[in-house]
């Protein structure tokens, strides 16, 4: 690798991986607790509902490793993927609706905004998520959300596999398992749980309150996504993008929506090009011509 290709790779790297410190930890634990799930649950649940392999239970596998390849793929395509004002050549001169940018000393496009923890303009600039490290943009919006969908898909899966397990662990419903579901590690420290109690305790409140975050989260963005605003956009109440949810799932998951849940790998081309977005007047107008 010569000195440019290897500061190239560097400085994607570091494009690629969060930034500031909160960033770091935060991807970190969702890294580590989407693995610890899926062991939990493959080697640990599964077993216990299924004592023998069978059809049911390899179903049941096949469905968590989907569930896994597209909550994994999504998200390191929502990361790997250039959401900045970088690779676009933007002009000299401030055109109608554009903003000068003094941190990146260069014109931006309308709804891109500088984005402080990746210290770049971001283009249509969803928000900054600290838990990939990186902004949901115009260039990701599809990943972000089929990985946000598939968070959810597993949250609820996860839940409704460890109900009985995990009750059976704790001894059934009494004060002490609802005392070691809330404080696993006070009551393991206190020599009130077994160690393998204060896992399954601990495994289950990640999924349920992991689960119920990610679904809230999911629903948020699903109504960002339909209505095509950003999160400033819905602050402000600002419209003007709002095509019809048809069009608006088109303009965020590209021309094969119907299809970007199945992989993360399906070619959807987004319609655009980041920098200009039809307007609902345009839209209305074009159906006045017909
Ligand atoms: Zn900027
Ligand atoms: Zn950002």
């Amino acid at each position: 690798m010569d000195t440019t290709m290897s500061e190239g790779f560097i400085r994607r790297v570091r494009q690629f991986l969060p930034k500031s410190r909160g960033d770091k930890v935060a991807f970190a634990f969702l890294v580590v607790c989407i693995h610890l799930i899926f062991y939990f649950e493959q080697f640990r649940v599964l077993p216990e509902i299924y004592h023998q392999p069978c059809l049911a239970s390899y179903l049941h596998t096949a469905f968590m490793v989907f569930v896994y390849i597209n909550t994994v793929g999504n998200l390191f395509m929502m990361m790997n993927v250039d959401t900045t004002t970088g690779s676009h050549v933007l002009p000299s001169v401030l055109k109608p609706g554009w903003h000068f940018c003094a941190s990146c000393e260069a014109n931006s496009p309308p709804r891109s905004f500088h984005c402080w923890e990746c210290s770049t303009c971001v283009l249509k600039r969803i928000h900054h998520c600290t838990f990939t490290g990186n902004c949901a943009a115009w260039a990701n919006e599809r990943y972000y959300m089929v990985f946000l969908l598939y968070m959810s898909v597993g949250a609820v899966y996860t839940n409704v596999m460890n109900f009985d397990y995990v009750w059976d662990v704790m001894g059934g419903l009494n004060m002490k398992s609802f005392l070691t579901m809330l404080a696993p590690l006070v009551m393991w420290l206190a020599g009130a749980a077994k160690a393998h109690t204060f896992f399954v305790s601990l495994m289950s409140m990640i999924c349920l309150i992991g689960g119920a975050f990610s679904l809230i989260l999911f629903y948020f963005h699903t109504k960002l996504t339909l209505m095509n605003r950003t999160v400033f956009e819905f602050n402000k109440r600002i419209g003007d993008y709002d095509l019809g949810w048809r069009q608006n799932l088109e303009q965020a998951f590209g021309t094969r929506w119907p299809w970007v849940w199945l992989f993360p790998l399906l070619p959807s081309p987004l319609p655009g090009n980041g920098l200009e977005f039809p307007v609902s007047s345009d839209v209305s107008e074009a159906v006045k011509d017909m």
